[in-house]
């Protein structure tokens, strides 16, 4: 795996095949100064008849206009809609994959799809691909994943990993095959007590 981010900023030594990243997933508020510049005040609702747009840039505290810039990463990631892994695994992918930006495919299953082969995502990612010129994408997928649940019904956790993982090494292998070059990596989220643990997978 070493030298497959050189397109990139180089991973973190620690983050190599098989070792463990142990994420601590941000408190509602952290996440929340994270996110917004200035300190969130609770809005009041417009009464009947005010304009919409007065009533919020007038509203002091509640920040509306973000710096945009057209610079691209090159970088996108596919993980679940699982609001219980959305935050560990954005901050795992700045603070210990070093991504600053990425694009996104959040998706119940996550990288599910592209096993599946569903067209509509296909279509999405193929989009991303050539719009943005992707040339490094994450995968992750996670434990407890209520998608995997529903197709394996009746099934053990442990033998729904081994789907899970036999499908992210099916992702893997069928994305570089579609987009010869890129860089991929695969990650499964692993449910450690009140911790997300990412495991890179091989
Ligand atoms: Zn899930």
């Amino acid at each position: 795996m070493e030298g497959l981010f050189s397109g990139m900023e180089p991973l973190p030594e620690k983050v190599s095949s098989g070792e463990v990243i142990s994420h601590k997933a941000l408190s509602a508020k952290e996440q929340s100064n994270k996110i917004f510049s200035g300190e969130v005040q609770t809005a009041r609702r417009p009464a009947s008849g005010e304009l919409q747009g007065k009533s919020a840039s007038a509203h002091k505290g509640v920040p509306g206009e973000f710096a945009f810039s057209e610079d691209l990463s090159r970088n996108a990631a596919i993980f679940c809609s699982d609001e219980r892994f959305i935050d560990a695994s954005i901050t795992f992918l700045k603070n210990s994959l070093k991504l600053k930006k990425f694009d996104l495919i959040v998706t119940a299953g996550g990288p599910a799809f592209i096993t599946a082969d569903v067209p509509a995502l296909m279509g999405n990612l193929k989009i991303l691909k050539e719009e943005h010129d992707i040339s490094t994408i994450v995968l992750i997928s996670h434990e407890d994943c209520k998608y995997y649940c529903r197709k394996y019904v009746n099934t053990g956790r442990s033998e729904i990993l081994k789907y899970q993982q036999k499908d992210l090494q099916n992702a893997k292998g069928k994305l570089l095959k579609l987009y010869p070059g890129i860089k991929l990596e695969i990650y499964f989220a692993r449910i450690a007590g009140k911790q997300i643990i990412f495991e890179k997978q091989s």
